[in-house]
């Protein structure tokens, strides 16, 4: 599975105020980018629940996944 990277987003108010809007991404135990959060790891980690192992899903851990 490839996980969307969605990028920060920016919008600039009709008054002259910029609000970005950003999408919380997932990290592998690395701390390597992997993607955007799935709603059941935002589930997880609301609920102080431990979030799966990502490290297969990284492509700096796992350069070429099996
Ligand atoms: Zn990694």
């Amino acid at each position: 599975m490839t996980r969307r990277i969605t990028a920060d987003r920016t919008e600039t108010t009709a008054d002259g105020r910029t609000i970005t809007t950003a999408t919380i991404k997932r990290y592998c135990d690395r701390d390597h980018v992997v993607g955007d959060a799935t709603d059941a790891e935002i589930e997880a980690a609301i609920a102080g629940r431990p979030m799966p192992d990502v490290t297969a899903e990284c492509r700096q851990c796992t350069p070429n996944p099996a």
